[in-house]
């Protein structure tokens, strides 16, 4: 694996049971880089991170994480190696914003007390609200909490599905103002998207459809790109 690669993910397929959804999926992680998944709804992006996670066995290809081929691994395993998964099911809806920061830490070494207060330096938010539960919490506020769960397990890649999906306008642009801080904390990530505004926050971006990754490069390439357009419209 290449030096500086993250995360390797090399002629990947999977999918539910008998029927196939992701077909030789080829990325890649750059130390420090935050990578877009872009593409239409039903294009597989989430199939293909949850096979990245270890949600979902890879029928055939690869995953490597840090230099270590974790294909086979459990998703727990990947996550206490620092691999972290973020989706909409990501919450204990009955305990409190504290409690849940708490169970995302149980793994991490360092006092608990001292990465909660920087949490919360981030996420200002979820300092007013420690004491409410999660299942009280509007969307845009679960998306926080969901985010500053990853991030107080200390990741060394945060994998996350589609963070604007149900926001309004002003939510996703503080998910995405989150995301650019956490960028220039020099945490690596792969973003799923339907929204290419995101483009805007990504080093690198990959474009899926019916199930195969169909075109990589630069956001200035993604966006020029006609087959952002095959995609999306289907011109
Ligand atoms: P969206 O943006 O709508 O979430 P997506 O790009 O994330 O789309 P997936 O959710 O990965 O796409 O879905 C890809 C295909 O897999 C779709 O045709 C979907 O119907 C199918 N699919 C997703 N989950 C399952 C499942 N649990 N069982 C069977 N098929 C599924």
């Amino acid at each position: 694996m290449e030096k500086g690669k993250i995360l390797d993910v090399s002629g990947v397929s999977a999918g539910y049971g008998q029927i196939q959804v992701i077909w030789d999926c080829t990325l890649d992680v750059l130390s420090k880089e935050t990578v877009l998944l872009l593409g239409p709804n039903g294009a597989g992006k989430t199939t293909l991170l949850k096979t990245i996670a270890g949600v979902i066995r890879a029928s055939s290809g690869n995953v490597h994480f840090n230099g270590n081929d974790v294909t086979k691994l459990p998703v727990h395993t990947r996550a206490k190696m620092g691999l972290v998964f973020i989706s909409e099911t990501s919450l204990y809806p009955s305990m409190t914003v504290r409690e849940n920061l708490y169970m995302s830490s149980l793994h991490c070494s360092s006092p608990f007390a001292g990465r909660l207060q920087a949490v919360y330096a981030l996420f200002p938010d979820l300092r007013r609200l420690e004491k409410e539960r999660a299942s009280s919490l509007s969307g845009g506020q679960r998306k926080m909490l969901i985010i500053a769960r990853a991030v107080i397990s200390e990741p060394s890649l945060l994998v996350v599905d589609e963070p604007s999906s149900g926001l309004s306008p002003l939510f996703t642009e503080r998910v995405m103002s989150l995301l650019s801080r956490l960028k220039g904390m020099g945490i690596p990530a792969l973003v799923s998207e339907q929204n290419v505004e995101f483009l805007s926050l990504a080093d690198r971006a990959f474009v899926m459809d019916h199930g195969r990754i169909v075109h990589s490069g630069t956001p200035e390439e993604v966006a020029r790109s006609n087959l952002l357009g095959n995609a999306y419209f289907g011109v």
